[in-house]
């Protein structure tokens, strides 16, 4: 579980990471969003409640409650377009006074040279920018038209002031086959570090999960790409007895994947991770309406409190609500007894939850579609009666 809590009487908790969803707003409608309210802007996170869309300073207060409670050890600001946020600067500046790690998920797309250079004077670890095509037209079939040479232009002024860049590809069914080439546009731009994120669907992306799941092939496809451009662009340097690859470039895969799906030995230069919910690993998520989250993709407030600043609400006892200290005990029937499923835990729950009505019944809808001979019919039912709601069985 979450480390430090038994650590004193004055020791406040270890919190690996919080991301931090700045605003509602963003610039981009991307078909992969995974923010629930993308379809309306935000207005559906407000409703009922007298609070205006975009309040201002109530991140940055509450981020200060958090940073009081707990000991957190790096933050992710994100959103929404976190460099659309009024409250961007001031919790960077929060954030470097208490000595707080940062790093930023941004479009790229509202960054000029006056932002980069601003950006460049806080000691940010990286900002993650997402390119999903290696030419206009299949970037923007992802994130609308218009934002291709915008992100450019944002990533192009970002290394040229110093500041660290991840580049990101969403790997979706549309364009698993361009990921070689969108990792040489990466280098072109000279970002050396990557991030990978096979498309999980949740939130408004949940609806667009027909069109963008990538099957196993389609993933297969993907990582065989890294793994070639990996191998053609590694410095092979000769020592004694053997020749040693230096790894100029690192390319993560941030999303699970599931072993029982695709055999990631296959490809020794990729990192991959398992799902950090429960772990001492684990980012929560932090939303513009104040609700605390197990990750960016999940939907539930923890111990279904509504806002982290009111004050009643024990950030420490919070920690050890059963959304956080039961994820990893249940786990979906169709794991039981497999070999990777104290590491795995059947994936990403998130998605099982958005797709399938429950965390963890089922375990990650990449898995589910190849298995599950009545899910495509159920979901066929679905889309017949919403257009939007649709996962097609992919065999
Ligand atoms: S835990 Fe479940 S999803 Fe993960 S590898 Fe095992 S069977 Fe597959
Ligand atoms: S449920 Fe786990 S794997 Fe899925 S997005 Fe959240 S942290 Fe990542």
């Amino acid at each position: 579980m979450l480390d430090g809590m038994q650590s004193g009487e004055a020791a406040k908790p270890k919190v690996s990471s919080v991301a931090v969803e700045l605003t509602a707003y963003c610039n981009q409608k991307c078909s992969y969003c995974y923010n629930e309210w993308r379809e309306d802007g935000g207005r559906s996170l407000f409703e009922g409640e007298a609070r205006p869309l975009h309040p201002g300073g109530l991140q940055l207060e509450r981020m200060r409650r958090l940073l009081d409670a707990w000991d957190i050890d790096h933050v992710t600001l994100t959103g929404g377009e976190p460099c659309a946020s009024r409250e961007l600067f001031p919790l960077l500046d929060l954030l470097q006074e208490r000595d707080v790690g940062v790093q930023m998920i941004s479009n790229g797309g509202l960054i000029d040279a006056a932002l980069a250079t601003r950006l460049a004077s806080y000691r940010l670890r990286f900002i993650q920018i997402t390119l999903n095509g290696s030419e206009r037209a299949l970037h923007e079939a992802h994130v609308g038209e218009g934002h291709f040479d915008a992100t450019l232009r944002g990533i192009r002024a970002l290394v040229a002031r110093g500041v660290p860049v991840v580049g990101c590809v969403v790997v979706t069914r549309q364009n698993a086959g361009n990921v070689g080439e969108i990792l040489e546009l990466w280098e072109q731009l000279g970002v050396r570090h990557i991030a990978l994120s096979r498309f999980s669907p949740a939130g408004y992306a949940a609806s667009h999960a027909a069109a963008l799941l990538p099957s196993r092939k389609d993933l297969l496809d993907a990582f065989t790409a890294t793994q070639v451009f990996l191998n053609s662009c590694s410095e092979h340097i000769p020592t004694a007895n053997q020749q040693v690859r230096s790894r100029s470039y690192q390319v993560s895969c941030t999303m699970p994947v599931p072993p029982c799906a695709v055999e990631v030995e296959q490809f020794p230069d990729i990192r991959f991770g398992t799902c950090p919910i429960g772990t001492g690993a684990q980012e929560f998520a932090l939303g513009p309406d104040g609700k605390l989250r197990n990750c960016t993709l999940h939907r539930q407030a923890i111990g279904a409190v509504r806002d982290v600043l009111a004050p009643d609400v024990d950030l420490v006892a919070l920690l050890q609500a059963p959304e956080i200290r039961e994820y990893r005990t249940q786990l979906p029937e169709f794991c039981v007894g497999c070999l990777h499923a104290s590491s795995c835990a059947g994936g990403c729950g998130a998605a099982a939850e958005w797709v399938l009505g429950h965390a963890r019944r089922y375990p990650d809808p990449f898995v589910w579609q190849h298995i599950d001979d009545e899910f495509g019919t159920r979901l066929a039912e679905e889309r017949a009666r919403d257009a939007k709601k649709r996962l097609e069985l992919i065999l």
